[in-house]
């Protein structure tokens, strides 16, 4: 497959937790505030499945019982229209309101969204955000998160500033992989950048996992990916893989997970399983 040649140049990373220190899932600080899990769905590929991820993961997280907010860093607001909201003229973390205030309730009681927003003065602004503007947005972000035990972040198909926050917010990334020809390709750069992120000093980022997205179990190619993918990067990768299939395209247009438009769907069930897996890697 065309990866291949890609493979050679991704840095080791066969552990999925514990890459730095002995960081566990939530952090304490003093006086006692526990800051949230913080996942960023993140793959600088475009289409792979981070907003489906993000969106269906986040509903399957809060019907589980943990008070959840989804986050949208993508200015293509998908994971809020995916919800059946409007994005915000402006976004949230550019504004000097309390960033709670504009968290809004969805139609799952325990899920929140934090809007997207398509405003192009907002878009250059978080875009060329400078590196330590991306620690100072992250900090910001990070300092509202707590009174959620799960957030899940939708990024934009880009190794930009927006991504540079959300990693630099986050606990753990979680990294969805179209099965298709050029799935490994640009994965160094991608995982290059993780590392800087989970070097720093402030960071809590770990390595939450690889997904495996629109997999086809007829096809030959997908056979192929999976194998390589896995082979590559060892334990990480989730044992779950999420299965090509219409409900969870057409769900968003509902504005509901495709959990709830197509409960016996199978990609329903993967997304139930991959919550699961989630849940359990704690
Ligand atoms: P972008 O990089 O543009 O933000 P993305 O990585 O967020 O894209 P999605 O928007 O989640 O990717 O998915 C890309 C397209 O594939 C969408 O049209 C989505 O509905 C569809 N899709 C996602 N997952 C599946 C699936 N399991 N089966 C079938 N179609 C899917
Ligand atoms: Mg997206």
């Amino acid at each position: 497959m065309g990866g291949r040649q890609g493979t050679s140049t991704i840095p080791p990373l066969k552990s999925h937790t514990r890459l730095v220190g002995d960081r566990v899932g939530t952090t304490w600080l003093a006086g006692g505030f526990s800051l949230p899990r913080v996942i960023c769905i993140a793959n600088q590929k475009g289409g792979v499945g981070k907003t489906t991820t993000a969106l269906n993961l986040a509903c399957a997280v809060s019907v589980a019982g943990q008070k959840t907010l989804l986050v949208d860093l993508d200015p293509q607001c998908n994971a809020t229209s995916g919800l059946g909201h409007r994005p915000d003229e402006r976004h949230a973390l550019l504004d000097t309101r309390p960033l709670r205030e504009s968290f809004r309730e969805t139609y799952l009681p325990n899920l929140w969204l934090l809007p997207g927003a398509r405003s192009f003065e907002d878009v250059d602004a978080l875009a060329n955000s400078s590196d330590s503007r991306s620690v100072m947005l992250a900090a910001h972000l990070a300092g509202s998160l707590g009174s959620f035990d799960q957030v899940l972040i939708d990024c934009p198909p880009s190794l930009g500033a927006l991504t540079r926050t959300a990693l630099a917010s986050a606990s753990e990334v979680l990294m969805p992989i179209q099965c298709e020809y050029f799935a490994m390709e640009g994965l160094a750069q991608m995982i290059e950048v993780i590392r800087q992120v989970i070097g720093r000093s402030n960071s809590r980022l770990e390595f939450g996992g690889i997904l495996l997205t629109m997999h086809d179990a007829a096809l030959e190619l997908t056979a192929e990916v999976d194998r390589e993918v896995r082979d590559f990067f060892g334990e990480i990768v989730f044992s779950t893989v999420i299965p090509r299939d219409a409900a969870a395209a057409e769900a968003p247009s509902h504005g509901r997970s495709v959990i709830d438009y197509a409960p016996r769907s199978r990609a329903a069930r993967a997304y139930v399983e991959l919550c699961q897996e989630v849940l359990e890697r704690v």
